[in-house]
């Protein structure tokens, strides 16, 4: 089968490239000229472990090719993903559809009879319908199947989940719909893995419910570690016993600075809008919203108040991508908490090993730096954001021997308090500070 994907962004590129590996045909396609000659030229646009290594062995092997051409790459095509973006509409939180129906409306002019075109982007329930609708008003007389196949992998494992995913959700409204993806996703039989077979909008609605669903998790337990700060508890023991309960699972239960990305802070705006807009309000997800919101300068705070009187003070900020393993920086909690601490006066120093670049459309006035080493020198505190491998195990002499002060403010608890305050730094956490203090005072009121 010959496959195209209309938006060869972290989504697109990463599936174009596993179908290939499945033994598809694929052609990606991008209206971004520079993206499609950089990718053609051997390279990759994003960072993404193990993707160019598995691009480039595909392209040799001529399963895959890149090209800005839609009109070429779709008209023998069987099967055209769209997997464009679909940010947040400014104001009023609504997913932004327009690249997702102008890429409908481009490559209806070029759909052979039997196309099945594929959403893969994430797409708010009757968005589906609507591409359908796109289709059939350019081209009346063609014989097309839409499918919804939303995409659950994770930038930084991206090709992992792609490869290995939990399931795979497809919503259909006819037999070559599903025929066709049943086709495209037998590769993963041989793991067993779950092919959901569903409706177009059950299949738009389990996407978005998943992922506010997750942020809800990720919020729940970032409420917990404040009452564990506040009482002498250990936000970790707790999230592990409750996780050990088959009814909760203990993935997404790592407190930290606030979720970000380039999918929670959008799509649960976008569920909320949704519901708002139906008449079914999601309330829980608007309360995560904001608390999302509140808790990433709440973390500002805590640096704050570790650094003491904020004039002069120099920060040293590790990680500014919204997790490890991608260079991925949309809305990052460190594109709040830095410029917070900028506004308090604190100068900013800092480092990631991929995502600078990126950030530097987004930050002003940072000193970025090469190392972590070169970020901590003259530094009062240092600050892990982002839990890349490299912070976990931080030569703390040298540390000790470049900065002006010793504070380790850690907002993903890589660290021990023990282990790091025998290093002689003085360490701030998430939900377990002062765990016998704190004891103590709750104990003798
Ligand atoms: P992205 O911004 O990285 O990539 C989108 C690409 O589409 C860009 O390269 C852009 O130039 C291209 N594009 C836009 N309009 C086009 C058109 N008409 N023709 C051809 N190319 C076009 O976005 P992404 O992160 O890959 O996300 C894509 C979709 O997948 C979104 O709906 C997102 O919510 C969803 N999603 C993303 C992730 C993730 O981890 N990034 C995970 C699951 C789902």
């Amino acid at each position: 089968m010959k496959l195209v994907m209309i938006g060869s962004g972290y989504v697109g590129l990463v599936s174009g490239v596993c179908f290939s590996e499945f033994g598809f045909t694929v052609t990606c396609v991008d209206v971004d000229a520079d993206k499609i000659a950089m990718l053609n030229g051997g390279d990759v646009p994003i960072y993404e472990p193990g993707l160019t290594d598995m691009m480039n062995r595909n392209v040799k092997a001529g399963q895959l090719s890149f090209s800005t051409d839609l009109a070429t790459a779709a008209k023998d095509a069987d099967v055209i993903f769209i997997a464009v973006g679909t940010p947040s509409r400014r104001g009023d939180g609504e997913a932004d559809l327009s690249y997702v129906f102008s890429a409908a409306r481009e490559v209806a002019k070029h759909l052979k009879h039997g196309a099945v075109v594929v959403t893969k982007s994430t797409v708010v329930v009757g968005t589906n319908r609507k591409v359908q609708g796109i289709i059939r008003n350019e081209r009346p007389d063609l014989d097309f199947s839409v499918v919804s196949n939303p995409e659950f992998l994770r930038e930084g494992s991206a090709i992992e989940d792609f490869m290995r995913p939990d399931r795979v959700v497809v919503g259909v409204h006819d037999e070559r719909g599903e025929d066709v993806m049943r086709q495209l996703y037998r590769p993963l039989n041989i793991r067993e893995t779950p092919l959901v077979v569903s409706t177009l909008e059950n299949a738009e609605l389990i996407k978005y419910a998943a992922n506010a669903f997750l942020a809800m998790k990720i919020t729940f337990i970032n409420e917990v570690s404040n009452l564990c700060e506040k009482t002498g508890g250990n936000v970790q023991e707790v999230a592990k016993a409750i996780g050990l309960d088959g009814r909760i699972g203990g993935k997404f239960l790592h407190a930290g600075p606030g979720f970000g990305g380039s999918c929670f802070p959008k799509d649960t705006r976008a569920f909320a809008a949704t519901g708002e807009r139906f008449g079914a309000p999601q309330r829980l997800i608007e309360q995560v919203i904001e608390v999302n919101e509140t808790r990433k300068h709440e973390m500002a705070e805590k640096v704050l108040d570790a650094l003491g009187a904020t004039d002069g003070k120099t920060v040293a900020i590790l990680g500014i991508a919204f997790k490890p393993n991608t260079d991925d920086v949309r809305e990052a909690p460190s594109l709040t908490i830095i410029p917070h601490l900028q506004k308090a006066g604190v100068t900013v120093r800092a480092f990631d090993p991929e995502a600078m670049e990126p950030a530097k459309h987004h930050l002003t006035g940072v000193t970025w730096c090469k190392s972590a080493y070169e970020a901590a020198e003259g530094a009062d505190a240092v600050v892990i954001l982002t839990e890349w491998n490299m912070f976990r195990a931080l030569d703390f002499a040298a540390l000790k021997e470049i900065m002006t002060d010793q504070i380790l403010v850690d907002l993903r608890n890589v660290y021990r308090p023990d282990e790091v305050a025998d290093k002689g730094f003085h360490y701030v956490s998430i939900g377990r500070g002062g765990e016998e203090r704190m004891l103590e005072q709750v104990v003798n009121g």
